[in-house]
């Protein structure tokens, strides 16, 4: 009891003194660059320069008052940062707050946020037992009557120099060690700082973007006939991924519509550009590539493409609207309807299947005087929380309910999310019984996603999508292409093309080009070397769109040898080592 007594008033005295709290705190907020040290591919020197740099920063500043509660609280968004920092580790294993995160924050709604932050429990746990702490002894430090003294202060301000000191020569080291290195992509926060102005400088060009676009024209026309009928569906896919579509060789019954589809064609090797839906999805809609993607602030979408050549057009969307590009393209067509929100607009709480959007797709089939009709679905897929993206009924793989995320639950995740892969397969079927049953109709449907989805696949224990530095299971995506016997009469090529093309790799910058070479719509803006229905498709080097809207070659997008080991494994092309082109020349 004596004991514990002594240990209470020992505490008690440690927290009636300020410097206890400059210490603390300096330790919190350097939490981050910890975790960070071990995570990322740094070299050395930069290891160190990640402590010694904001380690003499946070030094100085928090001398600024007499009272280091004060600062704590001033650097209260530094700690929100850090928050989102830690849980951004726990989800990825790696990787600074990305400007796509930082985009995705603002573009995701909030219930969206809510259902993945109740998977998160650990990681938020942890933040909070972190923080709330530092947040209280923050009070604590206002209130006491203890003040640090001007000779600790001027001490300390004059380590940190030296601190600071060695901190930039650790950066000048780690940049004779790796010629890449760059404080703004390095140094947490400054990194953080700097992709905050690319963010925000990337949400007013896409808010600017009515005014930036409205002169474009695409100078589309069509030169086919009125005597047929056409009708070109655009399925924009949600999180899935090739590994589990039977299609693609998956051992579960995942497509068993599909399957069964006669003439049905599926792009063995193609590749998302971008890993968010909200830079991925612009990509499929207009001529924005990963190649050449600032012209999205410019052009138009290929609704207008249709609509410029004859077609009525339609958007019918199973997400919400998110003020992104996919918004924007949407609003051009001549009839555009996010079924969610208009049901939330009237107060409903309103998540239906994306069987729902077959119901859009006959109201509009029904009218016959329609002659031309380009209709583009956007759907939500497999999206997580798997489990609800299908109804009772249709839950085929069992157990697929689960409480939390983890590692553990991966068999349950997986069921539930081949689940929703079924589903997906129901309504890609759904859409071409219906294209079929249209009588003299010349009719085609696309189907890609957007992007895949990490689930615990191997040690990394990834989950998710939109991860700063991609993974395999994200960039293998399904695509597949339907046509009409109509269509096969009318334009005998496109298919036989199509299926010709089908085993060579390729990227979703195709799908815009494709579509237009489908729909026989000419403009100056169609490449055909990017179509697949075309005799000119072309084979080029493979481009990822990287965080800083930069194409980068599949070897330099950040790949890990498991990724590497699936390419392989699932037969895809990958970019040969130097090492390896060596060899080969030699032979
Ligand atoms: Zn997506």
């Amino acid at each position: 009891m004596k004991h514990f007594k002594h240990i209470v008033n020992r505490l008690g005295t440690r927290f009636s003194d300020q410097r206890t709290y400059y210490w603390i705190f300096l330790a919190v907020l350097l939490v981050p660059n910890l975790f960070l040290c071990c995570t990322e591919p740094l070299p050395f020197f930069g290891r160190l320069a990640l402590i010694l740099v904001p380690g003499a920063v946070w030094m100085a500043v928090l001398t600024a008052s007499r009272r280091p509660g004060i600062v704590i609280w001033c650097l209260l968004p530094m700690l929100v940062f850090g928050a989102f920092q830690l849980v951004l580790l726990y989800l990825f294993g790696n990787s600074i707050i990305a400007v796509d995160m930082l985009l995705n924050v603002a573009t995701t709604n909030s219930g969206e946020a809510l259902e993945l932050l109740g998977k998160l429990a650990p990681a938020i746990v942890g933040v909070v037992l972190l923080y709330a702490p530092t947040l209280i002894l923050g009070v604590m430090s206002i209130r006491i009557d203890d003040r640090l003294t001007g000779a600790f202060r001027r001490h300390n301000l004059g380590r940190a120099g030296i601190v600071f000191l060695a901190g930039v020569a650790t950066l000048f080291g780690a940049r004779v060690q790796n010629s890449e290195y760059r404080a703004r992509l390095h140094l947490w926060p400054v990194n953080i700082g700097y992709n905050l102005t690319l963010a925000v400088e990337r949400w007013e060009q896409s808010e600017r973007y009515a005014e930036t676009s409205r002169d474009f024209r695409f100078g589309a026309v069509s030169h086919r006939a009125d005597s047929v009928r056409e009708v070109y569906v655009m399925v924009v896919g949600e999180t899935a991924r090739a590994l589990n579509w039977q299609l693609y060789g998956y051992e579960r019954e995942t497509n068993p519509c599909l399957s069964k589809t006669d003439g049905l064609v599926w792009y063995r090797d193609m590749l998302t550009q971008a890993n968010a839906t909200h830079k991925s999805v612009p990509i499929m809609l207009s001529a924005a590539s990963a190649e050449d993607y600032d012209i999205l602030y410019t052009h138009k979408s290929i609704l207008t493409a249709f609509k410029e050549a004859g077609f009525r057009t339609a958007f019918f969307s199973n997400q919400l609207p998110n003020r992104s590009f996919i918004d924007h393209f949407g609003a051009e067509a001549d009839t555009t309807v996010f079924l969610k929100a208009n049901a939330q607009a009237k107060g409903e709480e309103y998540n239906p299947y994306d069987e729902v959007l077959l119901r859009s797709v006959d109201n509009l089939l029904a009218d016959t005087a329609v002659r031309k009709l380009f209709i583009v679905l956007h759907t939500y897929g497999s999206h997580f929380d798997y489990q609800e993206r299908y109804p009772v009924n249709d839950i085929h793989f069992r157990p697929a309910s689960y409480e939390s995320v983890t590692r553990e639950n991966r068999d349950i995740l997986v069921n539930a999310y081949d689940n929703s892969i079924r589903t997906t397969d129901k309504l890609l079927y759904g859409i071409i019984s219906r294209l079929r049953a249209q009588p003299n109709t010349a009719a085609a449907m696309l189907y890609a996603s957007d992007h895949g989805e990490d689930i615990f696949d191997d040690r990394r224990n990834l989950f998710l999508h939109a991860s700063p530095i991609p993974s395999y299971y994200q960039l293998h995506i399904p695509c597949v292409m339907w046509f009409s016997a109509a269509y096969d009469a009318l334009n005998p090529a496109a298919h036989a093309h199509a299926a010709a093309n089908a085993d060579k790799p390729m990227t979703t910058n195709v799908i815009f080009h494709t579509l237009l070479s489908v729909g026989g719509i000419e403009t100056p803006y169609r490449n055909d070397s990017l179509a697949v229905t075309s005799p000119f498709f072309t084979v080029t080097p493979r481009h990822y769109l990287n965080d800083h809207n930069e194409p980068e070659t599949l070897d330099r997008v950040g790949l890990k040898p498991q990724d590497i080991e699936m390419f392989r494994r699932m037969g895809l092309e990958y970019p040969a080592s130097p090492a390896d082109k060596a060899m080969r020349k030699s032979k």
